[in-house]
């Protein structure tokens, strides 16, 4: 029997993070707490917190957390996008319980990058290639899914080699996109 059978959306509110955006919450026909760990091992960069217990993790821009029959979604782009990432939640969490047995359960608690981690490993010159005033604006944008590294025109060039592989080793590690062949 799968987990979940039925999500109802039961509020669609605008979104606090970005005015063109909404966000909504959803009740769950089944308890989600015991397939979180499942679930924190298959998804990179997902955070789980076994205090609550709770998992966040990123759906393309829309954050994500589920936490026992709730689901909250911050950054959808509108009510039928609500029901697209439902129906995605739903499938994701029935197929990964239903493999459960294959999978070994990650209790770890992870933390997302912090624009601290980015910035030390950014070139530092502030010289506004990317289109910000800072490197440390562009680090902060970085973590918060607003740009891509690649947007970071000097860290491509062979001085910053070093740094490059492994900012790009360590934003794919918390599940951040990165350009092809640079994260290995
Ligand atoms: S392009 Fe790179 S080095 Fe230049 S300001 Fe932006 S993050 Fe800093």
């Amino acid at each position: 029997m799968p987990l979940i059978e039925r999500i109802e959306i039961t509020h669609l509110l605008p979104c606090l993070a970005d005015p063109d955006k909404i966000r909504f919450h959803a009740q769950v026909s089944g308890d989600l707490t015991e397939a979180l760990p499942y679930l924190n091992a298959v998804l990179k960069g997902a955070i789980y917190n076994p205090a609550v217990p709770a998992l966040t993790f990123n759906h393309g821009e829309r954050i994500i957390c589920l936490r026992g029959r709730l689901i909250t979604c911050a950054k959808a782009e509108d009510a039928e996008d609500a029901r697209a990432v439902c129906d995605y939640l739903r499938d994701l969490v029935n197929q990964t319980w239903e493999r459960r047995g294959e999978i070994t359960p990650c209790h770890e608690q992870r933390n997302r990058l912090t624009p601290i981690d980015i910035y030390r490993l950014l070139p530092r010159n502030n010289c506004r290639r990317c289109g910000l005033p800072t490197c440390l604006a562009f680090a902060a944008a970085v973590a918060a899914y607003q740009r891509n590294i690649v947007q970071c025109g000097p860290l491509f060039t062979p001085e910053w080699e070093e740094h490059r592989r492994l900012l790009c080793q360590l934003l794919a590690d918390a599940g951040h996109e990165v350009p092809g062949g640079f994260a290995s």
